[in-house]
């Protein structure tokens, strides 16, 4: 009799639509393969996409199997390269991009945040394991480079390439007409309203932040370190932000909460643009003031969309704005990072608590 010794790894894995379901499993090491390299995994940022998942919502297994490795915001080492794969070395940073395209026009032309078909994968979310595991395998095509003076934040990356392809998308519809914007509106404090926040700070707009947390928050403080406002909404709720501040040119939703889109649609100004960041896995319905909506759509030219993903250029875009931020203002990115939960205690890690800005999970110490 021979056995063979196949080397293991930990990973966190869920049975998507099963509520609750969050557990270790022991995986073989992905070996290397020509045209691939094996990344030994650093830290995972937990999101709202993986809390929705946890909870039965959201996320699909990939293709025979009963279960779906989590992670889809990674930053990893190289551990080794295979054969044929040039621009990567053992030791390189890196931080993988989500979505692998399927083979409609969009994803065919790079652009799978634009997938037509929907058959894409997203590694961690759909029909791809993700990247809550000792190591996975990934080829170049997908893998960014991270210079190492941005590895305290570069874990980052990934929610930072989700508002930066939402506002370049805002920006190129308003290419539509003549468009100076001023003032913009950010709905929520979270990570992707607080990264927002900072690509609109680097564009010169003024921004007010309507979100949740306490006005004497970290959030809040933060906010108002890039040089924005910071209102808690049960003190200024969303319905009468217009009257409070007037023309408002761009607006960002990146709360989740369907309710709240359709309220900051009426609060939108004249040849204004919102964009909508949140994905709302529910089934809610709510009644709306249909009639002003639509009057006030059509007679201020407004638009409304909806922005998903982002393909690899936006991560690029990401490394730059990094340094700029950084350079105007020392510190940011690492102010976002609020708690970091060893691999033993996950559970905690998916348990999303108030005070939370970016949970990450510390896999490997270097
Ligand atoms: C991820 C995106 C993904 C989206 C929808 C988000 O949390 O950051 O990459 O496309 O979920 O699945
Ligand atoms: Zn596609």
């Amino acid at each position: 009799m021979t056995t063979t010794l196949i080397a293991t790894m930990r990973a966190v894995a869920v049975t998507p639509k099963q509520p609750g379901s969050a557990r270790q499993v022991e995986l073989p090491i992905p070996t290397i393969a020509r045209g691939t390299a094996v990344m030994r995994v650093l830290e995972v940022g937990i999101d709202g996409t993986d809390t929705e998942i946890n909870q039965g919502l959201y996320g699909e297994p990939p293709p025979g199997s009963s279960f779906l490795v989590i992670g889809h915001e990674a930053l990893s080492v190289v551990e080794a390269v295979g054969e044929g794969v040039s621009g990567f070395s053992p030791g390189d940073l890196v931080v993988s991009t989500v979505r692998r395209p399927d083979d409609c026009p969009n994803c065919r032309a790079g652009e799978s945040d634009m997938c037509l078909f929907g058959t894409y994968t997203e590694r961690g979310i759909k029909g791809a394991h993700g990247y809550m595991a000792e190591y996975y395998s990934e080829t170049p095509a997908f893998m960014i480079k991270i210079p190492p003076a941005l590895r305290p934040f570069a874990v980052l990356l990934e929610p930072l390439s989700i508002v930066e392809k939402a506002t370049f998308q805002a920006w190129k519809i308003q290419e539509r007409m003549l468009w100076q914007p001023g003032r913009a509106v950010v709905l929520g404090a979270g990570p992707i309203g607080i990264l927002a926040t900072i690509l609109l700070r680097l564009r010169g707009l003024e921004v007010h932040v309507y979100a949740k947390s306490p006005p004497d928050s970290l959030q809040s403080r933060i906010l108002g370190d890039v040089g924005a406002t910071y209102q808690n909404v049960d003190d200024h709720p969303v319905a009468g932000i217009k009257d409070e501040l007037g023309q408002i040119d761009f607006m960002l939703e990146g709360t989740g909460n369907s309710s709240v889109a359709f309220e900051a649609m009426a609060q939108l100004g004249t040849n204004g643009v919102l964009c909508l960041t949140g994905v709302s896995a529910g089934k809610r319905s709510i009644e709306i003031p249909a009639d002003v909506i639509n009057f006030q759509m059509v007679l201020g030219n407004r638009v409304t969309f909806g922005s998903v993903n982002a393909n690899r250029r936006y991560f690029e875009m990401g490394l730059e704005h990094f340094q700029q931020a950084e350079q105007k203002w020392p510190g940011i990115f690492e102010r976002l990072i609020t708690r970091r939960v060893l691999f033993g205690d996950f559970l905690a890690a998916l348990d999303r608590r108030p005070e939370d800005i970016k949970t990450l999970l510390t896999i490997a110490a270097a």
